[in-house]
């Protein structure tokens, strides 16, 4: 019989840099109160794809009893990192850091299938650089503009290409063009704070309109809004997919430029990024150059709906009537805990009537790259997810993340309802304005 003498003896999976925290590991205490609310556990109902396996199975490979099989990878990648496990626990397992840690042991100590870490380094080089994005509008805007997509979808070639290729068509963006925000967007009236403008990634190069968006409103407002010409991506989807070197590259560079530009507040309008920035303490904790300024930093951080929640509003609410069904982003409800904010901005807007769509803490399948990586999985949780907005006969989806909106667009383009899916910064700005719906099309 293996004694429990001999379990210190066999060597971790892990390497010594950061392995997950036993002490976190041993908080839970397999209730399974976390089950009913984690999507992989609900589609596939198997307890190694849920929080409560996924953390035994870290505390077999500390304790070098399990190895990294790629049996014992596939139940992490299967994991959308969605963090709707962390608010369900109540023994305050933090998830978040857990997953976070063994992905990045993944990705330094498992040897993929060289198509899966072409395919990932792929999206990596194009997802955390605006520049590379941007250049991509060009050949996109061609492809759907001549019709090439249409024919293309209509042929059913994408039935016989691999899954993540049919995925990443189906995702893909409408072109539309581009917003420019300056450097400085001075506030009207009296200025009430001067803050600084995370542009994002995809944000910036596919949804220019919500930072656009996002400033006016912070303008209107009574805040001078910041847009340092020198961010880079903030190293969210670095963080979520375990690529920690290029993560920290990121999270330092990011620190540095906001930084320079002097502003109280970093507001942020993606929430993948704003949970990623939150967590910018935890991030570089062994860097002696960085830990004290990372916390600060991350103290300054706020999702816009927080911002503006902070601030009695000074610019009027026009009437805008429609059905608005919201959409939590998991980044924003379960990394961030901002649930009340969003819908108290939506309520500002005289004629605005706020749906909620069942399952709320259900993931849409988005996750950073998860629809791209495991396109079945986010698939059946994008339907399952669409299914209950059509039924709610809404004019408007609204959500606080651009990678929920990317995933709604194409899940509810499978359903016979074609509803318009935006930022909600993008309805409280038509508001403002006096315009109708009609102005997002
Ligand atoms: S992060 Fe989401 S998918 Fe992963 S274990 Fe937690 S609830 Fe399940
Ligand atoms: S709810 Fe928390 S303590 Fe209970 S099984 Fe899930 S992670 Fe473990």
């Amino acid at each position: 019989m293996a004694s429990e003498k001999q379990k210190p003896d066999l060597p971790s999976a892990f390497d010594a840099h950061h392995p997950p925290a036993i002490e976190l590991i041993e908080k839970c205490v397999h209730c399974g109160f976390c089950l009913p609310v984690c999507p992989t556990y609900v589609l596939w109902g198997e307890e190694m794809d849920s929080p409560r396996g996924r953390i035994y199975l870290m505390k077999m490979a500390l304790e070098g009893t399990a190895k990294m099989t790629e049996q014992w990878v596939s139940h992490f990648d299967a994991c959308l990192g969605c963090v709707a496990c962390m608010p369900a626990c109540p023994s305050g397992v933090e998830y978040g850091k857990l997953i976070e840690a063994t992905r990045a042991q993944i990705e330094r100590n498992y040897e993929r299938p060289a198509g899966d870490k072409l395919h990932r380094r792929l999206l990596f080089e194009t997802f955390t650089k605006p520049g590379r994005l941007k250049l991509l509008r060009w050949p996109l805007l061609a492809y759907q503009k001549t019709g090439l997509q249409t024919a293309l979808r209509a042929s059913g070639v994408f039935k016989m290409l691999p899954k993540s290729l049919a995925a990443m068509d189906a995702l893909l963006p409408q072109v539309r063009p581009t917003e420019i925000v300056p450097p400085v967007t001075p506030a009207q009236r009296e200025k009430r704070k001067r803050v600084g403008l995370l542009l994002g990634c995809v944000q910036r190069a596919f949804f220019s309109q919500v930072n656009a968006a996002t400033a006016r409103v912070l303008a209107a407002e009574g805040c001078e809004v910041v847009a340092p010409l020198k961010q880079t991506c903030c190293g969210a989807l670095c963080v979520h997919a375990g690529e920690e070197a290029h993560a920290l590259e990121l999270a330092r560079t990011t620190i540095d430029v906001f930084e320079q530009a002097n502003v109280e507040i970093i507001v942020v309008n993606a929430a993948g990024c704003g949970s990623n920035i939150k967590e910018y303490g935890h991030l570089l904790r062994s860097d002696p150059a960085y830990a004290e300024r990372a916390k600060r930093f991350a103290t300054k951080c706020r999702d816009i709906s927080e911002i503006l929640s902070e601030l009695p509003p000074w610019a009027e609410r026009k009437a805008l009537r429609a059905r608005v069904a919201f959409h939590d982003s998991c980044h924003l409800q379960h990394a961030q805990g901002v649930r009340d904010q969003p819908r108290a901005l939506l309520l500002q807007i005289p004629g605005a009537e706020l749906l909620e769509i069942p399952e709320a803490p259900l993931c849409c399948g988005s996750a950073g790259i998860y629809n791209l990586v495991q396109p079945e999985a986010a698939r059946e949780l994008g339907d399952r997810k669409a299914k209950l907005i059509a039924a709610l006969q809404a004019d408007v989806v609204v959500t606080g993340n651009p990678g929920c909106v990317l995933q709604l667009q194409s899940s509810l383009a499978g359903t016979n309802r074609q509803i318009p899916v935006v930022h909600t910064i993008q309805l409280l700005d038509l508001s403002i304005r006096g315009k109708s719906l009609d102005a997002l099309r």
